[in-house]
């Protein structure tokens, strides 16, 4: 692996998502060697991948180099590899790369997408968990509107244009937005041979509501902002099977569907290893306690995602979105610190900043703790907090300026097919 000796202790990061980046930004030049693997060379920013799944935002400016975040930290290295094993007994692990020895592992992995067993789905549906995913579902609905213009029947042509989201979470709810928006803005100018009362759309939710984690008032106003945009909004009906081309739900409908996105749920990403007591197997989640420790070990750690801490508040874990992950990996950095004084750590105390999602221009909803809003104002809400979310200034330059084009042009202007996509 190349790392060189030395006499400092050694913390091995598996992971460079947001717990992964907060915690290698806190062990940022201290008395460490701090050693970053991802399997990606780059950190994603997955609350925008909708976007580009949607032509609205280029993958270079959701994703950033994760070198570039380390380049001024002396003795952190980063290698490009995936985890395959940990050996606890004898403090290493083994990479596609090679083995490396650690003082401290800490375990961000985070979540893979969860199919819930059904391997028909699995083969035939497009997950949106990564970047070259996103950028499949792109191709695909590109794809897809240049055969619906060259289709012979009209049944053929609206299986090419029917598009079913599987799971009206904050990300289902999102991606039914952003591709009624292509719809309604892009299809009439760009693609005149073809006619939208043709395209539908068709959000599917297995709770009885859109946006279940969020308020009631959150769901009612984001159900009838999809509704005004021209979204089919589905509750209680789970999709029973799905063969490429045909869409049979619990409630028997059925839809001719070249499309079935799959935004329905996740799963922990675990590397083997392990006693199998300390994960959990519903949820694939390690059971940590107060200091993120995995139970049973001393120096092994897990944050974010794929860290289980039951508290008084959150019994089944904290909810597997950005912020406890960003406020994890950095508490864990502290309490690294502090561990290797022999100083003694500080529990984790979730700050719950609230939740938000977005259903297109102007748009929006926001849950604070003690106040609900929806519309306009939470859409700005929205774009502020993501905009100053993104790693990087360069990035936020980049998506500002493409909002600002944007909503002015109403146009999505990444619409290109490099890479086409094969079923
Ligand atoms: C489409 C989508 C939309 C979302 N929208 C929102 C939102 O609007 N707001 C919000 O708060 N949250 C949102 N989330 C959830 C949020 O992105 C996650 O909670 C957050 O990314 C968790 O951070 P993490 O560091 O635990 O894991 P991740 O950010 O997932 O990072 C895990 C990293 O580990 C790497 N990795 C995994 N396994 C291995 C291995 N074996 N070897 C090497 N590297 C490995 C991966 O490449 C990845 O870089 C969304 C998630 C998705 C998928």
């Amino acid at each position: 692996m190349n790392i060189p000796i030395s006499n400092l202790p050694r913390v091995v990061i598996i992971g460079g998502g947001f717990a992964g980046v907060k915690l290698v930004k806190t062990l940022a030049n201290k008395n460490l060697q701090v050693v970053l693997i991802d399997k990606h060379n780059y950190h994603t920013f997955q609350p925008l991948l909708y976007q580009v799944s949607s032509s609205g935002l280029e993958p270079d400016s959701i994703a950033y180099p994760l070198r570039k975040i380390i380049k001024k930290h002396k003795t952190t290295f980063f290698r490009l590899a995936e985890v395959e094993e940990i050996y606890p007994e004898n403090n290493t692990i083994k990479t596609s790369i090679g083995i490396i020895e650690f003082d401290y592992l800490i375990i961000a992995t985070g979540t893979k997408t969860n199919f819930f067993g059904n391997d028909t789905i699995k083969a035939h549906s497009m997950p949106m968990k990564s970047v070259p995913q996103a950028l499949d579902i792109r191709s695909l609905i590109l794809q897809n509107f240049e055969k619906a213009a060259i289709a012979n029947s009209k049944q053929e042509r609206e299986a090419f244009l029917n598009f079913v989201i599987v799971g009206a979470g904050p990300t289902g709810v999102e991606l039914a937005g952003a591709i009624a928006e292509l719809k309604n803005n892009i299809l009439p100018r760009d693609y005149k041979d073809l006619n939208p009362t043709d395209m539908h759309i068709h959000l599917l939710e297995g709770a009885e509501r859109v946006l279940p984690p969020m308020s009631k008032f959150a769901s009612q106003k984001a159900e009838q902002f999809l509704t005004d945009l021209g979204v089919n909004v589905h509750c209680n009906t789970h999709v029973k099977d799905y063969n490429g081309n045909l869409v049979k739900t619990n409630t028997d409908l059925e839809f001719q569907s070249e499309t079935l996105i799959w935004a329905a749920g996740v799963t922990g990403a675990p590397v083997h290893g392990l006693k199998a007591e300390v994960l959990i197997e519903k949820s694939n989640r390690y059971k940590v306690n107060h200091f993120n420790q995995i139970e049973g070990y001393d120096t092994i750690f897990a944050v974010g995602d794929i860290a289980l801490m039951a508290t008084e508040a959150y019994p089944n874990g904290h909810p597997q979105v950005a912020q406890p992950a960003i406020q994890q990996g950095k508490l864990l950095g502290e309490n690294l610190l502090r561990k290797i004084k022999n100083k003694p750590m500080k529990p984790f105390v979730y700050n719950d900043k609230g939740s938000m999602a977005t259903i297109g221009r102007n748009k929006a909803v926001v849950d604070l703790k003690h106040f609900k809003f929806g519309g306009f104002f939470a859409w700005f809400v929205w774009m502020f907090i993501h905009l100053m979310s993104l790693v990087g200034f360069r990035n936020r330059v980049i998506v500002f300026f493409n909002w600002t084009y944007n909503y002015i042009n109403f146009d999505k202007a990444a619409r290109l097919i490099i890479r086409p996509f094969k079923k």
